[in-house]
């Protein structure tokens, strides 16, 4: 029987995209390879983003009172660390004072976990009779840890979309196309973001400044999430008036 509409929310090498032959609109390649894995007994450490010359150090606590560290390296330097992560994560971690030895006082649960198949892609994700949402539409480096929001997003917009579709209220092939547009419009923030972030330069003098400045003022501190997020443009931040 065939479908009168198929949405292939299938993932990163989608099987519907191939199927449908959804070429890429943007097609940047990976700029970091990363690892990450799981601590019981660190629970205190809570939850924080450390960036550092050519390192990523991300901490956030997870389900079943677990926290996860996840460390990015620029993707050339990758090769190296995959011939021994362990020793390659622990020299990244000693880089935020305090974290090793927190997470040698805890208890590693799970093998490290490791990838640099992360490509900064956008790839049509309307045609007639199909679309593609998530990971399968636009994928990006998770350094800023926006993948899933905005799959999210884009999976709202697409359900509105095929809805004025069936319901008649538009022909779906022209509503699934303006789901893209939109899409693609309310991820671009995110996207730039991301691709600065990712490329691991460190901070600079005038980022360390917007950050201590924030410091005591809470409406400065929402922005600044704001845009870590991709929920507001990084012009959005007032950052004349802190500095
Ligand atoms: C290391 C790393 C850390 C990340 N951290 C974050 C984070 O902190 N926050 C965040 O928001 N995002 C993060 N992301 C991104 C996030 O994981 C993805 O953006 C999100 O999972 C995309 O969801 P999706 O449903 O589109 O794709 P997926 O999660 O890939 O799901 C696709 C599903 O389709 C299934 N599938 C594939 N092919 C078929 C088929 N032929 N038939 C049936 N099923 C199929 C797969 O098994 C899978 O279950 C991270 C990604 C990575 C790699």
């Amino acid at each position: 029987m065939a479908a009168r509409f198929v949405v292939g929310a299938d993932g990163l090498h989608s099987t519907v995209a191939r199927a449908v032959g959804a070429g890429l609109t943007v097609d940047l390649p990976s700029l970091t390879g990363v690892y990450y894995s799981y601590w019981s007994g660190c629970e205190g450490l809570g939850a924080s983003f450390n960036v550092r010359a050519g390192r990523l150090i991300l901490v956030w606590p997870t389900n079943d009172g677990q926290t996860c560290v996840y460390v990015g390296w620029p993707r050339l330097e990758f090769r190296a660390v995959r011939r021994d992560p362990a020793t390659h994560f622990e020299a990244a971690v000693k880089l935020v004072p305090g974290l090793w030895e927190a997470l040698v006082e805890g208890h590693r649960e799970h093998r490290f976990v490791g990838t640099d198949d992360l490509p900064n892609c956008y790839r049509q994700s309307a045609g007639p009779g199909w679309a593609l949402v998530g990971d399968a539409g636009h994928h990006k480096d998770p350094s800023t840890g926006m993948g899933m929001s905005d799959a999210f997003l884009a999976a709202g917009l697409l359900a509105e979309a095929i809805n004025q579709g069936l319901a008649g209220i538009q022909p779906i092939d022209d509503a699934t196309a303006e789901y893209q547009r939109r899409r693609d419009c309310l991820t671009a923030n995110g996207f730039d973001l991301t691709l600065s972030t990712a490329r691991l330069e460190g901070t600079t003098p005038r980022l360390e400044s917007l950050y201590d400045n924030a410091v005591g003022h809470p409406d400065q501190i929402s922005r600044i999430f704001g845009v870590l997020g991709g929920s507001i443009p990084l012009s959005a931040l007032d950052t004349e008036a802190l500095l």
